[in-house]
Order: structure tokens, then sequence, then C-alpha cells
């Protein structure tokens, strides 16, 4: 049957409204279901002495991560989405998927995904994030922030160190993420310019927690990082703010590369 024409003097729908779905799918690295968007690039680069099959070794990943007590069904879908072995040098990509901090340069390293986890899920409690905005304490190889990205509205992801907020630009840039804005700076300051926000995540700790980040924090909005309250013992913090004032939790004992000043 032919589809009823429309009436005579009204515009057939707009150019731009279907561009506009189009933009907004971007935002999602998880293919709809019958969608026609070709699979992304980087999945046909995978060395083939892998021998991996990304996206079931992923499935088995999530099923591990599940299995240790991850919940958050956006979280794992997350996990589910982003493909890990894009984010760490070639010679690691064999061990991608397995719950392991990986060197990404710098003497910097990209956390086992049992702890992302673990951070995202605290981060996700919270009601704001899923539609709000987030701002990352430290890009790294940009591997988390592709998570937030499928977790949260906006992503604001800083970096100190010039070398590796390039790498994260690198590898995100295939991903085609409108929400993730990478920014090179001391992630000591937070980023005003994105604040309010609903989550603050940090991947790095220090003594206390910045100021910065607490001023930035929306009401009713949550931080999670890892801080060294106690000299010698760095543990996950997690702080609400709630109208009446901060409220701070301090959890279990964590290791995390040391959250440092300035940029270089
Ligand atoms: N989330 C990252 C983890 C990176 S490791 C990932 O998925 O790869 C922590 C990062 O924090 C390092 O890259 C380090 O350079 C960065 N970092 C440390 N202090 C910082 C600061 N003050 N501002 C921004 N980034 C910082």
């Amino acid at each position: 049957m032919k589809p009823p024409a429309p009436p005579a003097g009204r515009p057939r729908p707009a150019f731009p409204a279907s561009l506009n779905q189009v933009v907004g799918q971007a935002a999602s690295l998880a293919p709809a279901r019958g969608a026609t968007r070709p699979a992304p690039a980087a999945t046909l680069q995978v060395p083939s002495g892998a021998g991996m099959d990304s996206s079931a070794v992923r499935q088995a990943m999530v099923r591990k991560l599940a299995a240790q007590g991850l919940q958050h069904p956006a979280v794992l879908q997350a996990f589910a989405a982003v493909e890990r072995h894009r984010f760490v040098d070639s010679a690691l990509v064999a061990q991608a998927y397995e719950d392991t901090s990986l060197p990404i340069g710098l003497g910097q390293t990209i956390s086992k995904p049992s702890v992302v986890g673990r951070m995202l899920e605290l981060l996700c409690e919270c009601p704001l994030v899923a539609t709000g905005r987030v701002l990352e304490i430290g890009t790294g190889c940009g591997y988390q922030a592709a998570l937030l990205a499928q977790v949260c509205r906006e992503v604001y992801s800083m970096e100190r160190l010039r070398g590796l907020h390039d790498k994260a630009r690198e590898h995100l840039r295939p991903l085609r993420l409108p929400n993730v804005h990478l920014i090179f700076g001391d992630g000591m300051l937070g980023f005003p310019g994105g604040g309010p926000y609903a989550g603050i995540v940090a991947a790095a700790g220090g003594h206390a927690l910045p100021q910065p980040w607490l001023d930035q924090l929306a009401v009713g909005g949550r931080l999670v990082a890892p801080a060294e309250l106690v000299p010698g013992r760095q543990s996950l913090v997690v702080v609400d703010r709630t109208p009446q004032g901060y409220l701070k939790n301090v959890l279990e004992g964590v290791w995390f590369v040391p959250l440092k000043s300035g940029i270089a």
C-alpha cells in the first residue's frame, strides 16, 4: 500500500530533522538493533595475530564484572559497548580484556576494569548523573571518558600531560562521541566552564580533595575520588553535596597514580 500523500501545502519533514537524529545516535557506541551504521572502523584494526573476537571477549569481561558484584545496568552496558583494546598499545591488546591495570605511557596506567566499574557504579548511584554533566580528572588514554559518555549526558575530561591528552584525542576521534570534551589543564582546579557537575570522578589521588571540586559539584551531585586522607593509606572517597552540606564517606583502600598539580 502506498503511504498517504502529505496534505497539499504542508511541507515534507525538513532534512535537518533526520540529520539531528543521526547526530543524536552518534553519541552512543552501542549499535541500535537493526541499525545500518557501519561498525566502528577501529574494530577492523585489531591485529589479526591477537586472534580476538572483541565483542565476545567484551561480553565475557562484562559477565565477570557482574559475577564480582557490578550491577548497574548502564555501567555494564557501557563496558559491553566500549572496546578497551582501542585504548592500549598494540603490544598489550591481548591483555585488554583482563581485569588488570595496563601502562598507557608517561608513567601512567589505565585502571583495571573492576576498579573503573566500582567508581562508575558509585557515580551512577547519584540520580542526577544520567542526565547531567560529569567532570573526569585524569583523561589518561580516554577509556573511562568513553565509558562515561555512555552513562551521562556530557563529559568534561581533564588531563595535565599533553602527550596523554593528545593520545586520548586520537583514541576517541573514531568513536565520534559529541558529548565528550577533552581539556588540557590542571584538574586540581576543576573546570568551572562546564560546571556545576552532577558527578565528578578522579582517576588520580592526592592528600586531600581539592576545594574547586567541592565548589563545582552541583547540589544533589556526587564526587568519587581516591584520596590519602590518612597518611600512607589511599582510600576511595565519596562526597554527596546535599542542600545541608557535604556528606563524606570513606570506603575501601585503593591504589591510584598520584594527583599532581600543574601541566607538563
Ligand atoms: N581514566 C584514565 C586513567 C588515567 S591514570 C584512563 O581511562 O586511562 C590517571 C591520570 O590522571 C594520568 O593520566 C595523570 O596524568 C592524570 N592526572 C594526575 N594529576 C592530574 C591533574 N591535576 N589534572 C589532570 N590530570 C591529572
